[in-house]
């Protein structure tokens, strides 16, 4: 039998994913723990500038429960996806690249490019996107 402590260990890894425990910065950020420019927030998603902008309005959409990739989610976060999108396009909106267009990319794991493993929507515009994408 596992002493004590290194069962609470394993239990408490079990409920918040090991990445959340060793320090996931899209949680840290949805925490407040660490600065990020954000553009909206409500209880299910956060939304913030991206650190190293690819386009003129580049920002993530950033659901708060810690879901590493779209492998790791599942249909019953459908609804979640539904919101990021919604919420995206609000963001969109408020910074003015609705009408000349935008573009909405998630990476999935490391031949796509995604560097983060906490699920987030990007939505980029403000110049013209080329296709297909590198
Ligand atoms: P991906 O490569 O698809 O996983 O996207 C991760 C994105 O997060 C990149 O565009 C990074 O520039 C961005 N990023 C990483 N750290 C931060 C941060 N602390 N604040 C804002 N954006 C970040
Ligand atoms: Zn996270």
């Amino acid at each position: 039998m596992l002493p004590f402590a290194l069962r609470k260990f394993f239990f408490y890894a079990y409920k918040k994913g090991i990445v959340k425990m060793f320090g996931c910065i899209f949680c840290q950020i949805a925490e407040g723990q660490k600065p990020a420019k954000l553009l909206y927030q409500d209880d299910l998603c956060i939304v913030f500038q991206d650190i190293n902008p690819k386009a003129p309005v580049h920002f993530l959409v950033v659901p708060r429960e810690h879901i590493a990739s779209l492998n790791e989610g599942g249909s019953n976060n459908a609804p979640l996806y539904g919101h990021l999108l919604a919420v995206g396009a609000r963001v969109a909106k408020e910074q003015g690249i609705d009408r000349t267009g935008f573009r909405t990319v998630i990476n999935t794991n490391a031949e796509a490019g995604q560097t983060v493993f906490h699920l987030h929507l990007h939505i980029l515009g403000g110049r013209i996107l080329r296709w297909p994408p590198g």
